[in-house]
């Protein structure tokens, strides 16, 4: 993380730094503090928070297989986002931190991100961990970073990462983003056991399979943080022989650290609006698959949409937009 802002952040916008020295205050409690004075302080942002939070919310369920459905229409502009090249080009970019409303604060992170509340929230609290410089949405040199952040950030938050071209609302900015920990389906399927098969254990990272409903994910778990930039490489490395785009291949991440141990969960993708999102009348559903929905829990922006989802049409938008298991098999295979 040696890339710091090709230009001045404008003072004002600064919350706190977060350098990582040995005493500081936490991460977790610099974050906590942001969110407050971003609740008392940015009325717009107060409005969407509390929306979200008396949004709709319900179970639904197949077999052991659980699923949540949030109707949030403040994610209205993120779900029906435009992102051909054209689009992206020609539009401001809100990530930029000189695009930035006024009223919105950041704590800058290790010179190299900025953590911003999302303005328009999932979770509670939900934070975008944005990079100083306009630079592309990339996995591959942010690895270290990702790492870190889930490290400084403790047990109690996750990281996030949508690729650019499955989830990413702004593929042209490089950004992670931060959920609570538990709040999400998958964290509760991967702790329950039965779902994940353990395919190879080396080097102290084990790699396996998790088998979730329409979907498979890939998990990585491991304590040295070098050794598993090396085995993400790899893996990405991996999807790239099998899948074989020419771009970073599509996926949307998951990472927590706990106990000594980062996990990571992989969500290997081959397509990013599923055909129903294109559909008109009552056929369509405008659902677009980030991580959060790959992560069990489904945003929709219709009451129509959110009424009408079942596991079924679920598990549909979930064959349709992951890579199927035996490419996941195969690429898992390269691996070892
Ligand atoms: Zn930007």
């Amino acid at each position: 993380m040696n890339n710091t802002s090709d230009y001045e952040l404008t003072p004002e916008r600064i919350w706190s730094e977060f350098d990582g020295a040995p005493g500081g205050t936490s991460l977790e409690s610099m974050c906590g503090e942001l969110f407050s004075q971003q609740l008392f302080n940015w009325q717009e942002f107060a409005l969407a928070h509390m929306n979200m939070k008396g949004a709709w919310l319900r179970e639904i369920t197949s077999g052991p297989h659980t699923l949540l459905v949030q109707f949030n229409q403040g994610r209205t502009v993120s779900a029906t986002a435009a992102l051909d090249a054209d689009t992206i080009r020609r539009r401001p970019c809100f990530l930029c931190e000189y695009h930035l409303p006024a009223a919105q604060k950041a704590v800058l992170y290790r010179k190299s991100f900025l953590i911003l509340v999302n303005p328009y929230p999932i979770f509670s609290p939900h934070y975008t961990v944005v990079h100083v410089n306009h630079e592309p949405q990339a996995l591959e040199g942010q690895i270290v970073s990702l790492l870190a952040l889930a490290h400084d950030l403790g047990p109690a938050f996750t990281v996030f990462y949508n690729g650019p071209r499955c989830g990413a609302s702004a593929p042209d900015h490089h950004h992670f983003q931060v959920c609570p920990s538990g709040v999400l389906p998958i964290e509760k399927d991967w702790e329950e056991g039965g779902r994940a098969t353990l395919l190879a254990d080396r080097d102290g990272v084990s790699l396996g399979v998790l088998r979730l409903l329409g979907r498979n994910a890939l998990f990585m778990e491991g304590s040295v943080p070098e050794t598993l930039e090396a085995f993400l490489k790899r893996l990405l490395g991996a999807m790239e022989e099998v899948v074989g785009s020419g771009e970073e291949p599509m996926l949307n991440l998951f990472c927590t650290k706990k106990e000594g141990r980062w996990r990571l969960l992989i969500f290997p993708r081959r397509k990013h609006r599923p055909d129903a999102y294109y559909r008109e009348g009552k056929d369509s559903v405008l659902v677009t698959p980030g991580a959060v929905e790959m992560g069990g829990l489904l945003i929709t922006i219709r009451e129509d949409d959110f009424l009408k989802m079942t596991p079924t049409l679920a598990e549909e938008i979930y064959r349709e937009v992951s890579l199927p298991p035996e490419v996941i098999e195969e690429i898992a295979n390269h691996m070892k």
